[in-house]
């Protein structure tokens, strides 16, 4: 039937992001959550039961009653979305796809994979094409970057665009949530910030030149910028805040920039996706923007939201970004690429 929406899986449901798929898909027009999935401590029981259940909407008792499954691809829908502990996802994630399903995962075990996408739907779309090239036959893994990564790169995106990006500073203050379910103790962040997030600063130093790369036959050709990265933990619940410092091939004015990044648009809001913000980026003017707390649901959390764009004396300009870890930053993210998938017939005689 044409109306009937498309059965969805999500691995890993009881976690920080596995509850954020529950929450932004329970009114997908297209998607139907049918079977949710975590580890073998949370298997056969209700979901309800599995979970602490930490959103701002009250669980729906249609998903609360679901008995969870194990992460076994003996599931019936063909289209799942992982939201794994790192640790486990790399051979489940494969094991689903030599089964025939399509993985859509936040986990960075095949992120750098040859043939597999790292991809912002707003930045390079037509990476995609390589799922093509898989050896997984009607099966495939399809991979959302990391959180901060996913902020940055779609507000470097428009810059690398209009004049070209030679090298780039972050330092970071992440959210706790990033950290997953129940993350640090409060202990240790209350009233302080942790200088270090493990694997964070490589993660963010190179997945940005394979998003920002070209398909190049069956692979991805990265693009050459000099990126560093610094990481830091701070005592914000949801909200990665971004302090940015680029140096750019060609020089351009303030206002340019600015108008780069207030006219960013790709694919997604041509197609308008329903999970796709209507303008990706918004530039703030007011010198205390952005901010986690006031910014973060900015577009239902899938707007970045940039502002304090002033010139720098060691580089060309600094700017700071904020993005939304758990939905732009993993589950919304990931649901956009689902669309897209979806809008470019990847799904047709599988799902
Ligand atoms: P989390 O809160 O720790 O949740 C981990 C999930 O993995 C739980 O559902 C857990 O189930 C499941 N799990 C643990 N061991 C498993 C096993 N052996 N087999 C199958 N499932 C197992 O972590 P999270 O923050 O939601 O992150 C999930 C993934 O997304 C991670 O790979 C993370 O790096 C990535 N990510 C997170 C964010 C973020 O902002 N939090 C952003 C981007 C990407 P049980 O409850 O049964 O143990």
């Amino acid at each position: 039937m044409q109306n009937e929406k498309i059965p969805v899986a999500v691995l890993g449901a009881t976690g920080s992001v596995g509850q954020k798929f529950i929450e932004l898909l329970s009114n997908h027009p297209w998607f139907e959550i049918s079977e949710l999935a975590a580890s073998e401590r949370s298997a056969g029981k209700k979901y309800k039961d599995a979970t602490n259940w930490i959103m701002q909407t009250p669980l729906d008792n249609k998903y609360g009653n679901m008995i969870v499954n194990e992460c076994k691809p003996n599931l019936s829908s063909k289209l799942v979305f992982s939201a794994m502990d790192a640790e486990f996802a790399g051979a489940i994630e494969e094991d689903f796809a030599k089964a025939g399903y399509i993985v859509v995962s936040n986990a960075k075990n095949h992120r750098f994979d040859k043939d597999v996408p790292l991809v912002i739907p707003e930045v390079n779309h037509e990476h995609l094409e390589l799922i093509k090239k898989q050896k997984f036959g009607k099966g495939a893994i399809i991979t959302n970057p990391n959180c901060s990564t996913i902020g940055l790169t779609l507000a470097l995106k428009p810059l690398q665009d209009k004049f070209g990006l030679e090298s780039v500073n972050v330092v970071t203050l992440q959210a706790i949530s990033g950290g997953g379910y129940p993350g640090i103790s409060s202990m240790d962040i209350i009233d302080n910030v942790i200088p270090f997030i493990g694997g964070e600063e490589p993660k963010m130093e190179s997945e940005p030149l394979k998003i920002l790369g070209t398909v190049e036959g069956n692979e991805i050709k990265n693009t050459s910028i000099n990126i560093s990265a610094q990481c830091n933990r701070v005592g914000v619940i949801d909200g990665h805040l971004e302090c940015v410092q680029v140096k750019l091939k060609t020089k351009a004015g303030r206002e340019e920039i600015i108008k780069a990044f207030e006219e960013f648009k790709s694919l997604p809001q041509e197609l308008n996706l329903p999970y796709a913000p209507k303008k990706p980026i918004y530039y703030f003017e007011e010198d205390r923007f952005p901010q986690p707390k006031i910014q973060r649901n900015l577009e239902k959390g899938m707007a970045v939201s940039v502002g304090r764009l002033r010139e720098c004396n060691l580089f060309d300009y600094k700017f700071v970004v904020l993005s939304h870890n758990t939905v732009r930053g993993a589950a919304g993210g990931t649901i956009l690429i689902a669309e897209l998938l979806k809008e470019k017939g990847f799904l047709e005689g599988i799902v």
